[in-house]
């Protein structure tokens, strides 16, 4: 419903076959919410990312979008809901140019949409018929980034986008990020530059071997020792 947060993590057991990873977790990111989730190597964020976008098996729990309980429900049945996942190593077909790669992702064949879409990065402009295997890692980031506007999701799920991005496209990908909550998009968003993520996050979760160990506000977890004990020590 409408009340309803864009997503809800209701105790969560989530995993591989013999290895559960998390381990009863809570989580809620409301519509135009900037979520950060924290924790060391191996925690499982990516696999709580994965979960949510029915790539792994949940165990028991329930994930809810808009109120729906979508824990059964296949990855494209939860796509088209409106939820966008970007992996980490990005998601664009190397061997379609700029253009068809957005074009799969628009819900409309409407082609102003893709030049909108485009305007939001300049280092997309005037590559729409490039083939996406020749651009940087930067610009692959910015096409699975338009992509995300195209599809017109609720919810945006980003692992590690500034991986491996020189500093100026990382304040790109993070000022579009910010652009997306603005309107009103719900973001969960997982990167190694907590710092830089927490300078946008509305709200801040740390996972520790499979368990929330701090929900609360970013600037909190900014200060003093705290940041380093939570997420230092594994
Ligand atoms: P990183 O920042 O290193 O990616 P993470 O917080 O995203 O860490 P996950 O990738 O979710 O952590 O990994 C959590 C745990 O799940 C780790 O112990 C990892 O070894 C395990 N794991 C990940 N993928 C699989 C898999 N396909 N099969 C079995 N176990 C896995």
């Amino acid at each position: 419903g409408a009340a309803s947060p864009v997503l809800a993590l209701h105790d969560v057991r989530a995993g591989y076959d013999e290895t559960t990873v998390l381990h009863g977790v809570c989580l809620t990111v409301p519509k135009g919410a900037v979520v950060a989730l924290l924790g060391a190597n191996g925690a499982g964020k990516s696999t709580l990312l994965r979960t949510v976008g029915g790539l792994n098996r949940l165990k028991s729990g329930r994930i809810e979008m808009l109120g729906e309980d979508v824990g059964a429900l296949a990855a494209h049945q939860r796509v088209r809901r409106g939820l966008c996942y970007i992996p980490e190593g990005h998601a664009v077909f190397r061997g379609l140019t700029v253009r068809e790669n957005l074009r799969l992702q628009a819900r409309t064949r409407d082609a102003t949409a893709i030049d909108r879409a485009v305007e939001a990065f300049p280092s997309l402009s005037g590559r729409l018929d490039q083939t996406a295997g020749t651009l940087s890692g930067g610009q692959q980031q910015m096409l699975a980034m338009a992509q995300a506007l195209l599809g017109e999701p609720a919810l945006v799920m980003v692992d590690e986008a500034s991986l491996g991005l020189a500093p100026v496209i990382v304040d790109e990908v993070f000022a579009f990020l910010e652009s997306l909550a603005e309107r009103g998009v719900a973001l969960l968003v997982v990167d190694q530059f907590a710092q830089r993520v927490l300078q946008i996050a509305t709200h801040a979760y740390v996972l520790r071997r499979g368990e929330i160990a701090y929900d609360g506000e970013p600037a909190e977890l900014l200060k003093g020792d705290i940041f380093e004990s939570y997420i230092g020590s594994g």
